[in-house]
C-alpha cells in the first residue's frame, strides 16, 4: 500500500514537471501581429456621427465594414440594405 502511495507521488512529480515543461513554451498569440488603432475616428453612416473605432458596433457588408454609434444604427442600416 505505501509503494502505491510512493508511485502516486512520483507520477504526480512527473506530471508537474511535464506540465512546468509544456507551460515554458510561450503559445502564439492569437492575431500574430494584427495591432488594432484603438482611437481612430469612424462614421457612422446613418446618423453621420463620428465615433472612436474602439466604441463602434461593426457590421461587414459585402466585404465591407461599416461602423455605428449604436445598435439602433446598425439595425436601421440593416433595414435600408434589404
Ligand atoms: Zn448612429
Amino acid at each position: 500500500m505505501i509503494r502505491y502511495i510512493f508511485l502516486l507521488a512520483i507520477g504526480y512529480l512527473v506530471y508537474t514537471l511535464l506540465k512546468g515543461v509544456f507551460r515554458s513554451s510561450p503559445p502564439s498569440p492569437p492575431g500574430g501581429e494584427e495591432t488594432p488603432v484603438e482611437d481612430e475616428m469612424v462614421k457612422d453612416p446613418v446618423c453621420d456621427t463620428y465615433i472612436p473605432r474602439s466604441m463602434a458596433i461593426t457590421k461587414t457588408r459585402g466585404g465591407v465594414v461599416y461602423y455605428f454609434c449604436s445598435q439602433k444604427c446598425a439595425e436601421e442600416f440593416s433595414r435600408h440594405q434589404t
